[in-house]
């Protein structure tokens, strides 16, 4: 069979200075590891058993219909306005109208240089894009808003990273859309209404469609994204480069670079090897996600009628910010212990869960999951902190109508480690993908006890911790 994608592009029809159109550069000798058959069956992709799907997917043959392109952004990259970015290692071969009536981009990562690229080579390692794959296809088995993974092709060729030469890969990533707040940025940055105002009607069309102003399209974005960070802040995961560039305007999680989950909870946790001062540490998440939609803010300002009224109007909105992730955060983590109504002196309850969880080193996936089988007090060094919290947490457990199913629905029994992710790298660039899959079958569905898995599920042992990850450049 031919693999049919049934494009239906719409980016690549906006004024040229938004992209440049170029094809993926060929690799030597593209071959499939991974193809996410059910996603392609949602996007409407037919003749699946194409022999070319390596061809395809790692860039070698564009397929019929697309509109290759390099979307031009530009972002806060640790607080500092760089003017210029956009992809410099990813080309959107198109956007389909997926089965659910949702158009989605299609986009290869690691597929070449483009005119982005400054000091870059355009291309991706096959670690970055693995943890990709496993990561954000684990992130939507958890009901996270993310984009996917349709694909991954290991390239042939060797690239140069700091380490030496490494094996390239090129991951197909789906998206609602790769509108970014760096997006908005340049053109804000630029002064160029035109194209602003172009961006927000494309924007609004294909993602708000019922927003009537750009306060309202400001207040959605800042309404999900609040639920979106709260929701990673739940489940424990740290998304390491939460750069204006890598923040979404439809909401989803996006760019999986140094990302990764905690185990032994702690709020300070970090994991990027480049982010010296914890500037997207676990806890920071909340005040970071402000000051992206500040940025956001900041960029819409030109397409309001009255800019000085605005800058009030806007600084509200941003403001109230923080109370929107507080009231999330609340719902999601009364739920981690079985409260489906949440009330207000609930916080305290959690929060004294959350310092003997800190001070006992107990592992926040495992300890969350014990809760609802009678188990989490062995997750504790010291277990009596534990019982000593728990007489509180059952008397307000009291009226909860079935506590039980709750949290079993809510506490995932397994998340992507970072040991096992490693690991899982490890054994695919020596040759070996079958932890690789065995990882992403067992993160399908997280909410299941599955005794075949317990090795994935258990916290690293003190020698297995891998506390430091690496940016995919
Ligand atoms: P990221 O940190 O992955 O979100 O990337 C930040 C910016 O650097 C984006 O504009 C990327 O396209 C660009 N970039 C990252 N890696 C490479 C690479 N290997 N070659 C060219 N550009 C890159
Ligand atoms: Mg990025």
């Amino acid at each position: 069979m031919t693999l049919h994608i049934p494009f239906d592009n719409s980016y690549a029809a906006l004024p040229d200075g938004f992209f440049t159109r170029l094809d993926p550069t060929p690799v030597a000798q593209p071959a499939l590891i991974a193809f996410n058959q059910s996603l392609a069956d949602q996007l409407g992709l037919t003749g699946t058993d194409d022999p070319r799907l390596a061809a395809i997917f790692g860039g070698n043959a564009v397929p019929d219909g697309a509109a290759p392109l390099a979307q031009l952004y530009a972002g806060h990259q640790f607080g500092q306005f760089n003017p210029q970015l956009g992809d410099g290692r990813a080309i959107l071969l198109g956007e389909t109208v997926g089965r659910d009536g949702m158009r989605r981009d299609i986009q290869l990562k690691g597929s070449g240089p483009t005119p982005y690229s400054r000091m870059g080579d355009g291309r991706a390692w096959l670690g970055p894009v693995l943890r990709e794959y496993v990561v954000s296809e684990a992130m939507h088995a958890l009901g996270v808003p993310t984009t996917r993974a349709l694909a991954a092709v290991r390239s042939g060729e060797d690239i140069i990273r700091d380490t030496g030469p490494v094996p390239g890969a090129v991951l197909t990533r789906v998206a609602q859309s790769h509108i970014r707040v760096g997006t908005f940025q340049i053109f804000a940055a630029r002064r160029d209404l035109g194209a602003l105002q172009t961006l927000y009607d494309y924007t609004l069309a294909r993602h708000y469609p019922d927003a009537k102003d750009p306060a309202e399209l400001l207040q959605r974005v800042i309404e999900r994204q609040a639920a979106l960070v709260a929701q990673w802040m739940s489940l424990g995961f740290i998304h390491g480069v939460m750069n204006t560039d890598n923040c979404t305007l439809s909401g989803e999680t996006i760019d999986y670079g140094p990302c990764a989950f905690m185990d032994a909870y702690d709020p300070e946790t970090v994991f990027s090897s480049i982010d010296r001062f914890g500037r997207y540490g676990y806890a920071a998440q909340a005040d970071i996600i402000v000051w992206n939609m500040a940025q956001l803010a900041t960029a819409l300002i030109p397409l309001m009628p009255e800019p000085e009224a605005a800058v009030e109007q806007f600084t509200a909105q941003v403001h109230a910010m923080p109370d929107l992730i507080r009231a999330e955060w609340e719902r999601r983590f009364a739920a981690k212990i079985g409260i489906s109504t949440p009330r207000p002196e609930d916080k305290t309850l959690i929060a004294d869960l959350l310092t003997r969880m800190q001070a006992g080193r107990a592992d926040f996936t495992n300890t969350f999951r014990a809760l609802s089988d009678g188990t989490a007090r062995d997750e504790f060094t010291d277990p009596a902190a534990f019982d000593d919290w728990q007489t509180g947490w059952q008397d307000r457990l009291a009226n909860e109508p079935d506590p039980q199913a709750l949290m079993r629905a809510t506490n995932p029994a397994i998340i992507p480690r970072n040991h096992r992710v490693e690991e899982m790298i490890a054994a695919a660039v020596a040759g070996d993908d079958a932890p690789f899959h065995r990882l992403n079958a067992a993160l399908a569905t997280p909410f299941d006890d599955n005794p075949d898995t317990a090795d994935l599920r258990r916290a690293p042992l003190p020698d297995e911790v891998v506390p430091a990850t690496f940016c995919g450049t």
